[in-house]
């Protein structure tokens, strides 16, 4: 690979990791960004417990689809095989993004999918958002970030979901996962769940009997998304 496209994959991780940062989705290090270019089979992600304030997109570690890694003197993010699993198991999307959000997590830890429950969640995710069962305890001893990453895949694939239609989840007892065609959108489907899953939320403090209309949450997710899209410019 030109060394300039290492550089741009770099960047493109770099955004995404200070992107969630910036925008208050992750405190201390509780949180990985990376950017996969699909044709040479390389992603960028962020180095294992470097601080956020310190980060430099050089630090950025290139790692292949096997595991290795291929440029960097620093370690990455002990979530990598994680996302490398997804990297696998999904093969429409180039970017992952994995935070601590605070309102995605209060419903990861609650084991409760997030519903629909009016057009904001609608414009960006088609249907609830779910949430993936505890790891089993071997699973966990065995390789516990490789299989979270199985896991999640295997969850889309028995229950029949798109991962682009839903390009987020929560795992059930930690948080949340997000992904898009790139590591921005990625990022911007991290900032869309946390609204969501604050709203949904209160919400149902509000109204526990919400039955939002299945009519709508299909004319706001298609106005927006796939070959009859008609929102933006
Ligand atoms: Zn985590």
């Amino acid at each position: 690979m030109a060394k300039s496209t290492l550089s741009e994959l770099k960047k493109e991780a770099f955004e995404s990791n200070m992107g969630v940062f910036e925008s208050g989705l992750v405190v201390l290090t509780w949180g990985n960004a990376s950017a996969l270019d699909r044709s040479q089979g390389i992603f960028a992600i962020k180095p294992s417990g470097v601080p956020y304030s310190a980060l430099k997109w050089q630090d950025m570690v290139l790692v292949d689809l096997d595991g290795k890694v291929v440029d960097s003197t620093l370690k990455p993010s002990s979530d990598t095989l994680t996302h490398l699993e997804i990297y696998k198991g999904f093969k429409n999307i180039n970017g992952i993004v994995h935070t601590h959000s605070e309102w995605a997590t209060v419903w990861a830890q609650a084991c409760k999918s997030i519903p629909v429950l009016g057009t904001t969640h609608s414009d960006h995710f088609f249907g609830e958002i779910p949430c993936i069962p505890y790891l089993s305890e071997s699973k966990i001893l065995a390789s516990y970030e490789k299989e979270t990453g199985i896991q999640i895949v295997d969850f889309y694939n028995k229950n029949s979901l798109n991962p682009q239609y839903v390009p987020a989840c929560l795992l059930g007892g930690h948080a949340s996962f997000t992904w898009g065609e790139t590591s921005n959108i990625a990022f911007q489907n991290a900032v869309a769940l946390e609204s969501c899953a604050k709203m949904a939320f209160l919400s149902l403090n509000l109204n526990s009997k919400i039955e939002f209309p299945d009519y709508i949450l299909k004319k706001h997710f298609t106005r927006k998304h796939g070959e009859n899209a008609y929102y933006g410019q």
